[in-house]
């Protein structure tokens, strides 16, 4: 940090991106500040077993393996606090984060604040997060050999998920709230294509049911009412994303949908020394592995970013790249 507590990067965001951006940074010498926010880890803090994330041979749970990305990047001297980002202000440098009242100035922000799986908002589905719910086929479709999952959801996610499963699953039950779906009419017809599917619409999830594990749920028919139980020991929620972007709107350049746009090739965004990593920019890969890749990605570009600038930081921001 400068004599006049400007540091040279903050980092936004304490999940796989947010906390590898940190561990370059800090490696770097850039002594990172990582606001993590309160409930940090991100969305695998509701994931039990992680078994694709390479090096943990054996598997690890998903806070567990947020706990070591959080040590090592605070092993080379990653600072760190655990509050959320209430407001930025990028209009000049040094670029301004607040945290309630208080001031963080940084020439370099590398905003890493994730995105998160819409929930259906039961409370037996909070119950059985990591349990039998899930909001990743790819992450937890091989928990679910020879068992019975339902998917929810009637977009090109939940037909992906349906499919992918019925690599592992013996049975997959999709749940939909109406008979028309948003998916593209190819996955429709893949998922329609596999005998393994079964399909319920006009229906929604209205309880998760279970002891210690995912048993059944019940099916409410949004017509009539009328509610069955449908055993089953996994449930894949599939009804979509949101990017936590909300504090950049004004800032940073956004897709439709809210991601984080992000110039081709790089992590830059159209804010000079802004750059974006991990789930608020990717919705299309949403692994830990990649949204870690994408925070060493942030990281390098800043540094060279700050490299590059020698120290101009009187430099105006505000005029957006072409
Ligand atoms: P999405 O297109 O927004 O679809 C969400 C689905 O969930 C909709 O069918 C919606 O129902 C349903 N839903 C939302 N809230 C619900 C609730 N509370 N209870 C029950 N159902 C609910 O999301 P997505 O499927 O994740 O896709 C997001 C984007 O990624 C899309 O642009 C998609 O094309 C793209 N994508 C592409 C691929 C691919 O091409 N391989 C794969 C995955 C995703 P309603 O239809 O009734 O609103």
């Amino acid at each position: 940090m400068s004599e006049s507590g400007v540091r040279e990067v903050i980092v936004i965001g304490g999940g796989p991106a947010g906390y590898t951006a940190a561990l370059y940074a800090a490696r770097a010498n850039l002594e990172p500040l990582v606001i993590e926010g309160f409930q940090w880890g991100g969305q695998l803090m509701i994931t039990s077993d992680v078994e694709n994330y390479p090096g943990y041979a054996d598997g690890v749970l998903g806070p567990e393996m947020m706990k070591d990305f959080r040590r090592q990047a605070e092993r080379f001297g990653g600072e760190f606090i655990s509050d959320d980002v209430t407001r930025v202000d990028f209009s000049a440098l040094p670029l301004r984060v607040y945290v309630g009242d208080d001031e963080y100035r940084a020439e370099s922000v590398i905003v890493a604040t994730g995105a998160n799986a819409r929930q259906l908002g039961l409370e037996s589905e909070r119950t059985f997060q990591g349990r039998g719910v899930s909001y990743c086929a790819v992450c937890d479709a091989a928990f679910f050999r020879e068992k019975r999952v339902v998917v929810v959801g009637g977009g090109d996610s939940a037909m992906e998920e349906a499919n992918f499963l019925t690599k592992f699953a013996s049975k997959v039950t999709l749940v939909h709230r109406r008979d028309d779906f948003r998916a593209s009419q190819i996955m429709i017809d893949r998922a329609r294509a596999n005998d393994k599917v079964e399909w319920i619409t006009n229906a929604v999830v209205d309880e998760v049911l279970g002891e210690t594990v995912v048993t059944s749920v019940r099916i409410r028919d949004v017509n009539t009412d009328e509610v069955t139980e449908l055993p089953a020991d996994g449930l894949f929620v599939a009804i979509g994303h949101d990017p936590s972007s909300k504090l950049f709107v004004d800032w940073l350049e956004l897709d439709e949908n809210g991601y984080v746009l992000t110039r081709p090739g790089s992590t830059a965004t159209n804010v000079d020394g802004v750059f974006a990593v991990g789930d608020v920019v990717d919705h299309v890969y949403r692994q830990a592995v990649t949204a870690a890749g994408m925070g060493c990605m942030g990281a390098l570009d800043a540094e060279r970013w700050l490299a590059a600038r020698e120290g101009h930081l009187e430099t105006a921001l505000t005029a957006p790249r072409e």
